[in-house]
């Protein structure tokens, strides 16, 4: 998978950023990535590894389209974007040709 430096999700452009501190939520969890929907930016530890990477960016561009698109009502709880995150990753690394 090709990483950018940016992405675009509507009519927005996230900002694609590795970042060397821990990333943690507001509970205070330890996250490979974060989407940060103000700064319009994804932060990714940078000591994660290619596979870990990746499927952290599609976890949070999934974030980013509910939050550009509004999926329903309410953000679309963290256990289902976990496995479209998952599913969606794996659908891509076994039909590579699908978007060229
Ligand atoms: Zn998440």
């Amino acid at each position: 998978m090709k990483i950018p430096k940016t992405i675009k999700v509507g009519q927005f452009i996230y900002k694609i950023k590795y970042v060397n501190d821990e990333i943690r939520n507001s509970q205070g969890d330890r996250l490979f990535a974060q989407a940060r929907h103000y700064e319009r930016e994804i932060v990714i530890d940078n000591k994660s590894n290619v596979i870990q990477t990746e499927e952290s960016l599609i976890h949070e561009i999934i974030h980013c389209l509910d939050a550009v698109y509004k999926f329903s009502d309410k953000d679309l709880p963290e256990s289902i974007i976990e496995r479209l995150g998952t599913s969606l990753h794996k659908f891509i690394q076994d039909n590579p040709k699908i978007f060229k």
